[in-house]
């Protein structure tokens, strides 16, 4: 199962994934995960990529996509794996196109969480002001950044996947549990075919 998660910074996405990987064993591909895990290593990586994050800029294609590759092989013999803030440009999903093809696998499942600006900004605010460890771009300034990169490189992903595939669109305004459900109804069903 090769399950695309998509939707804007703090619709969900990572939430949803942690309740995927706990329910199915499937592995959780977090791009934005990957990139801080990197900074907080002091990689060469993150030594790249830390003021990008914090600006709410995208990291390059190419920096990406490698490590996306090393990930998809790594992650061979998983049952699945939910690609969760990666793809976020036209050039990654054609990036990712091509390393699932040359490691014969396909896209399953695509879901878009859909919730409105207003609300991200109160999520965001909320998740800054209780988390230990603030995020450097989980601030107004940067979200409204994060925002209208979203709008404008991301966004145009979802009319390019409808051209091949259907893309499942959820309520991301409603609460976990049923939103928890809703994924898992189109999840049990990929998975039976
Ligand atoms: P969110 O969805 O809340 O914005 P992420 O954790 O997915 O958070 O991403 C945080 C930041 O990491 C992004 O604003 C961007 O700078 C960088 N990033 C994450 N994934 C990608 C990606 N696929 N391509 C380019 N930059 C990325």
């Amino acid at each position: 199962m090769n399950l695309i998660l998509l939707g804007p910074p703090g619709c969900g996405k990572g939430t949803q994934a942690t309740y995927l990987v706990e329910k199915y064993g499937y592995v959780q591909l977090s791009t934005g995960d990957m990139l801080r895990d990197a900074i907080k290593n002091n990689t060469t990586t993150g030594k790249i990529v830390k003021d990008v994050l914090a600006s709410g800029k995208l990291v390059d294609n190419e920096l990406i996509l490698q490590i996306m590759k090393d990930k998809i092989e790594e992650t061979k013999a998983s049952p699945g794996r939910i690609f969760d803030g990666f793809p976020r440009t036209l050039a990654q999903a054609e990036g990712l196109n091509a390393l699932l093809s040359q490691n014969n696998l396909s896209i399953d499942l695509l879901i878009e969480l859909v919730v409105d600006r207003e609300e991200l900004f109160e999520r965001i605010q909320k998740r800054a002001s209780e988390s230990a460890s603030v995020r450097d771009d989980d601030n107004a300034d940067v979200l409204g950044k994060r925002l209208d990169v979203y709008n404008q490189e991301t966004k145009p992903i979802i009319s390019y996947y409808e051209r091949d595939y259907f893309v499942n669109k959820i309520d991301g305004m409603q609460d976990i549990k049923t939103v928890n459900m809703l994924i898992d109804k189109l999840v049990a069903s990929g998975t039976k075919q």
